[in-house]
């Protein structure tokens, strides 16, 4: 293999110590950060989500709130216990696990959230300040994507950078975050013509798409940095599922400088990432620096 691996879990290990020692600093100052983990229904997969989160958070020092709901909880119900932790001084952060149950509308769940608890950065207030470039909180992938692009290359300005996938929940503010780091920013989707063609431009490839190893060794260029958000589940004989990105690892891996693995690179990067945005919003929630 060609390319640099770039090591998901360790940059989220070095991060999650950095976020260990903030909060203690902020313990000894008599504040535990504490984040909500709100978790609607019995979906496999959020369960796991869940669970890390809880861990982790619990491991770097901070309080974990936990509500679990059964999966026909009426919109009015999840909106009165935001409203609750909205108004809890005990709770710096709210994570609400997406996907919701159909009965309940995600955006009106996410507006409903504190802005300035809002951990996952989907809130339109945060949204608008990075689109501004003035402040807010930044939503955890894209946020633990950049930090592994950063962890290759310092200085990005002037590169050209092409995200596939235009989510509100990664393409779109990894587009943002990079037009900050003054990329030339280019944004593909389903619907644009030659994806091939503008993915080889690209000196940093950032892939969203939730489609297995979509894109292929040769729609890299030489030397490019790829960073593979994608995760994908493929079915095994086994029984367990394989997971895979959307980059084809083993041929993008010969022609790019540095490539994130699946699993092992942005996912670990994610819940790291809301472990810094809760600790960040307990530090504003109180005016300390
Ligand atoms: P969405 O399904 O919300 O968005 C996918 C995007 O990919 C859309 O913009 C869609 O285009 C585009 N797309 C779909 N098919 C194609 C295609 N054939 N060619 C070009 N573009 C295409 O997914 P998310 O953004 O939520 O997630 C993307 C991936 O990242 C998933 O695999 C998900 O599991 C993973 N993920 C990983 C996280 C982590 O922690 N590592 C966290 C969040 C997501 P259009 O808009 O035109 O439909």
């Amino acid at each position: 293999m060609r390319a640099q691996l770039i090591d998901g879990k360790a940059v989220a290990a070095k991060l999650r110590m950095a976020v260990a020692a903030e909060v203690s600093d902020l313990v000894k100052r008599g504040v535990k950060p504490g984040l909500a983990v709100v978790l609607v229904g019995e979906d496999v997969a959020s369960q796991v989500y869940v669970r890390s989160k809880v861990k982790q958070t619990v491991d770097v020092g901070m309080a974990s709130l936990e509500h679990r709901l059964p999966a026909d909880t009426s919109e009015a119900t999840l909106l009165a216990l935001i409203e609750r932790l909205n108004h809890d001084s005990e709770v710096d952060g709210i994570l609400v696990q997406l996907p919701l149950p159909e009965q309940i509308d995600d955006n009106r769940v996410l507006r409903a959230i504190d802005p300035s608890k809002d951990v996952d950065g989907f809130h339109p207030i945060n949204v608008g300040q990075l689109a501004t470039g003035t402040g807010g909180i930044v939503p955890c992938t894209p946020l633990g994507s950049l930090l592994l692009l950063k962890s290759v290359c310092n200085n990005l300005a002037g590169l050209d950078a092409v995200i596939v996938g235009r989510s509100n929940i990664v393409g779109k503010p990894m587009a943002q975050l990079l037009l900050g780091e003054s990329c030339t920013v280019t944004v593909g989707h389903s619907r644009s013509r030659d994806l091939p063609a503008i993915c080889r431009r690209a000196d940093i490839l950032v892939a969203a798409v939730g489609r297995p190893e979509i894109i292929r060794g040769a729609w890299i260029k030489p030397d490019a940095i790829v960073i593979d958000v994608g995760i994908n589940r493929i079915p095994t004989a086994a029984g367990k599922p394989r997971l895979v990105g959307d980059v084809a690892f083993a041929e993008a891996s010969e022609v790019a400088s540095a490539i994130t693995p699946v699993p092992g690179g942005v996912g670990p990067m994610t819940i790291a990432c809301l472990l810094r945005n809760t600790v960040e919003a307990a530090r504003r929630r109180r005016g300390l620096a």
